[in-house]
């Protein structure tokens, strides 16, 4: 747990946030600047700032994040007419928040790669 994480803080209920999902892996809110429709982050409850945190080892936090993903996909309705996963990894990547999240993003079709 960093001190100063938001997203640390959402989950554990320091910030008030609505909790779409939650489980053992990991929890999911809406981005609270949304960019499309459907704007979801998916967060892991263990804090780490960014990939290079991890070991080498497959961290079971992922099939866990897909996994949710995937359930508020059908939830939000976008499963069918698709969506997209985005990881923001680091300076180059656009990443704001330190600590890992996944956005799902749909709800109107995407154009290019970027999130703005
Ligand atoms: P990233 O650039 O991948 O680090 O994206 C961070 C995302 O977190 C941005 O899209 C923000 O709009 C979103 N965000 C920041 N603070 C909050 C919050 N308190 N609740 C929900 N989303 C947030
Ligand atoms: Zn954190």
């Amino acid at each position: 747990m960093a001190d100063d994480c938001i997203f640390c803080k959402i989950r554990d209920g320091e910030i008030p946030s609505e909790k779409l999902h939650s489980d053992d892996d990991c929890f999911v809110i809406r981005d609270i600047n949304p960019i499309a429709p459907t704007h979801l982050l998916v967060i892991p409850n263990q804090h780490f700032a960014e990939l290079s945190e991890l070991g080498p080892e497959p961290n079971p936090a992922f099939a866990g994040m897909f996994s949710a993903a995937r359930a508020m996909a059908e939830q939000e309705g976008v499963a069918e007419s698709g969506y997209r996963l985005i990881i923001n990894q680091g300076s180059d990547g656009g990443q704001e928040v330190m600590h890992l999240h996944m956005h799902l993003i749909g709800g109107r079709p995407l154009r290019g790669l970027g999130l703005r």
